[in-house]
């Protein structure tokens, strides 16, 4: 298979940790392509599959609340996911220490990396977020605007903002995390291959900080 990677650094398996807006989407997509590995979102695949019936409801009822979809679902996706993958970036998931361990059993990381950025500054990346429902481009009104207002620079689509990121939601999005996905982070900061990026600067700059950490990394 071609890609862009370096030809020495076969099928990256990468797991990016992070708060909600901390960057994830953003920066799994440059990874995922300069390694030539598989974009893995639960979000994405979760908003894709809002109205599917299972044994839990539908996932629309969790997501438009900002909770989280029960594991079961989100773990089944993931299962399918990782198996169709030899390399991958993983976004949005392990969210909470039972997945963690899920995935622990399932496969090895080379690296898990975590995407540090406060809180006033997650606010402001979340309820500025714009993205493209045609194609799945995310954009933000003041931070990475498109050429034209409203419209999706890549395919022409016209940009929405998700049903969650008004601020009420976002805000309990952000207790959630602080109440499950922050032991996920300090899960793996204790097991040692946790590595830390500093979230704040530009997108170039953050994925300038994530390819070092993934270059210099020695494969576990
Ligand atoms: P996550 O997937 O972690 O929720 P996103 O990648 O969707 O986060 O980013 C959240 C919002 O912040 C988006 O509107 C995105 O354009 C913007 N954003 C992402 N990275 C940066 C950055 N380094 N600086 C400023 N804004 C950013
Ligand atoms: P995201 O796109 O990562 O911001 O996720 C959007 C929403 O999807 C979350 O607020 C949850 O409702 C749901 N979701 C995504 N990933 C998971 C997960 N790993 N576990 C549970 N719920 C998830």
């Amino acid at each position: 298979m071609g890609g862009n990677g370096p030809l020495n650094v076969t099928q990256q398996r990468l797991l990016l940790l992070g708060p909600p807006g901390a960057g994830k989407g953003t920066q799994s997509v440059r990874l995922a392509e300069e390694y030539d590995v598989e974009h893995v979102t639960t979000g994405d695949a979760l908003r894709a599959n809002k109205e599917m019936e299972t044994d839990h409801g539908t996932p629309r009822e969790y997501m438009d609340a900002g909770e989280l979809v029960p594991d079961p679902v989100v773990n089944e996706i993931v299962v399918e996911a990782l198996a169709e993958a030899d390399g991958f970036v993983l976004d949005g998931y392990p969210r909470n220490l039972s997945q963690a361990e899920f995935l622990d059993d399932m496969v090895n990381l080379d690296l898990a990396a975590f995407l540090s950025v406060p809180e006033a500054e997650l606010v402001r990346r979340l309820t500025g977020r714009r993205v493209c429902p045609d194609c799945g481009a995310t954009y933000h009104v003041e931070f990475a605007p498109p050429e034209a207002a409203g419209v999706c620079d890549g395919c022409g689509g016209e940009l929405t903002q998700r049903n969650d990121d008004t601020e009420e939601t976002v805000r309990e999005r952000l207790r959630v995390y602080e109440e499950n996905t922050a032991p996920v982070v300090q899960y793996y900061r204790e097991v040692g291959n946790l590595v830390e990026v500093d979230g704040t600067g530009s997108p170039d700059e953050v994925f300038a900080g994530l390819r070092e950490m993934v270059e210099s990394n020695d494969a576990v």
